[in-house]
């Protein structure tokens, strides 16, 4: 059994009332560790520690803040297997997938903000013969982060990472489904000599811990990535304090696919952008339109390599779908396609869940599902599932397949097919999303800005945009006398 541990002022150390929560392995079902059950007075230590911190951290020269940031992102690179086997077994992710993927993001967050400091500048603005403006851009002070369990470390460190390298001490919260990787990161940052008290890492659930960070009168800004309902729930409490905030939040995103399209890339990228971590990815394509005279070609395809995916063991190299993240997960996945039946949606692939042999026969499985037959507005169409679940709908007009995409509450990312440029570049301009793919998918550059629209969220992480989010500007204006 492993027991996680709280990280404060530069120690691990137990909950203040030493009660804990059990971590399940979802391909076993199996208890294999135990989470504090932290509540608001390990976050008041938490923020005591940040406190502490926050002036000598604030103040060190950006190189050697960067250095020790740059050492983290090192540390996590050298315990790339022992990290990757972590994220799989807490998550049920494969574990080639996190070895490809998860780990070393997270070890590029650190890497990239530990040079981003270096190049951040601020603004100059002269007024001919009169004033001279500059701004500066302090550290706020302390910061909470908190983030969900679909990509534990990689999303974890993508809000941790900027917030240091600006200059803030932070109290975070990882998912209480997937802590593991959260706590073998407090092991590295005290390996790496990150000062005490600069970053704190609260295990324990939502309402109890979550909640305390945002409520925390010292605690002036917070970073959420989770659920809608949750971050408007974040917003009720944080906005009326007039804190800072960045919530990234849910996402029904279109995959909008046209008739000249590069067939074969979108079609293998398509399987990926449907089923990629158990379709437990904010940006997977959940709705999948296709021009009607590709559409029967397509769907014929589609479904040929989707029953292809090896649905299995995480720790095997062939598996392709892993575990969902659990129990009540796989209940709310299985829950929408018992609706889309009812909606009068046809499963062509999948539909159920899948029940593996051996070491994983108690585990959270489910077949990667397609379906066909649905109205756009219909509820699977317009909810969020977060499971390997895609709808496939013909559209015959640029026109149609824009009011269907632009239809839902969400507008995080979409992806277009089309090798016609001046057709991409007009679904780009017209598309409800803060992030277009034209004929690519998950094709990261960490200096561009990410974030969504509508109930997506609010603000943007990512690039320059993060390091503003952590710092609060101040004009300085100098009047210039003339002689
Ligand atoms: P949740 O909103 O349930 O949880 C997110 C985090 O918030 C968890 O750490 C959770 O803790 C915590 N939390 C829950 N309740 C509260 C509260 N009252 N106050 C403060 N914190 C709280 O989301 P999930 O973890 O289920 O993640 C899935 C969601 O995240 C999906 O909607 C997905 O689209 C979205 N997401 C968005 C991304 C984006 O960039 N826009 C990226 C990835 C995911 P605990 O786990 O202990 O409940």
């Amino acid at each position: 059994m492993k027991f996680i541990q709280n990280y404060i002022g530069g120690k691990l150390m137990k909950p203040s009332d030493d009660q804990y929560l059990n971590d399940y392995n979802p391909a076993t079902g199996k208890v294999y560790g135990r989470i504090p059950d932290s509540d608001e007075h390990d976050v008041r230590a938490a923020v005591l520690a940040a406190e502490a911190a926050f002036p000598a951290w604030s103040q060190m020269p950006i190189e050697e803040r960067s250095a020790i940031l740059m050492r983290v992102s090192t540390l996590i690179e050298a315990n790339l297997d022992r990290l990757a086997e972590a994220e799989s077994i807490d998550n049920g992710k494969p574990v080639w997938l996190a070895k490809a993927v998860d780990i070393p993001r997270a070890a590029k967050n650190f890497h990239f903000y530990a040079t981003a400091i270096q190049h951040f500048a601020t603004e100059a603005h002269a007024m001919t013969n009169q004033a001279i403006n500059y701004t500066l851009r302090e550290p706020i002070g302390v910061v909470g982060c908190i983030s969900p369990w679909n990509l534990p470390l990689y999303l974890f460190s993508w809000k941790i990472a900027p917030a240091l390298a600006a200059g803030n001490c932070v109290v975070a919260k990882p998912s209480e489904v997937t802590p593991m990787t959260a706590f073998l990161l407090s092991e590295i940052c005290i390996e790496a000599g990150l000062p005490a008290g600069v970053l704190n890492i609260v295990h324990g659930l939502g309402p109890k811990v979550g909640e305390a960070i945002v409520k925390h009168p010292k605690v002036k800004a917070i970073s959420f990535t989770g659920g809608t309902k949750t971050g408007a729930h974040i917003a009720s409490i944080a906005a009326p304090e007039f804190k800072k905030m960045s919530l990234e939040l849910g996402g029904k995103n279109p995959n909008v696919i046209f008739a000249d399209c590069d067939y074969e890339e979108m079609l293998k990228t398509t399987v990926r952008s449907s089923f990629a971590n158990q379709g437990q990815i904010c940006l997977c394509g959940s709705r999948v339109f296709v021009e009607r005279s590709i559409y029967e070609r397509f769907k014929k395809d589609f479904v040929a390599k989707v029953q292809k995916l090896t649905v299995g063991d995480p720790m095997a190299e062939e598996t392709k779908v892993g575990a969902v993240v659990s129990q009540s997960h796989q209940e709310k996945i299985l829950s929408y396609i018992a609706l889309a039946k009812e909606e009068g949606g046809t499963i062509l692939t999948g539909g159920h869940a899948v029940q593996l042999e051996g070491r994983c026969k108690d585990g959270y499985f489910v077949a990667p599902t397609v379906i066909e037959g649905l109205s756009h507005d219909c509820r699977t169409n317009q909810e969020e599932i977060f499971g390997p679940v895609v709808t496939i709908m013909p559209f015959d007009t640029e026109e149609e397949v824009l009011g269907y995409a632009n239809s839902v509450r969400y507008g995080l990312s979409s992806t277009v097919w089309t090798t016609n440029i001046n057709k991409a570049t007009r679904m780009a301009q017209k598309l409800d999303a803060g992030i277009v793919w034209v004929n690519c998918w998950l094709l990261r550059d960490l200096r561009t800005p990410f974030g969504g629209v509508k109930d997506s969220g609010m603000g943007r992480e990512g690039g320059f945009d993060a390091l503003r989010f952590f710092t609060e500007p101040k004009n300085v204006c100098i009047k210039i006398k003339q002689d």
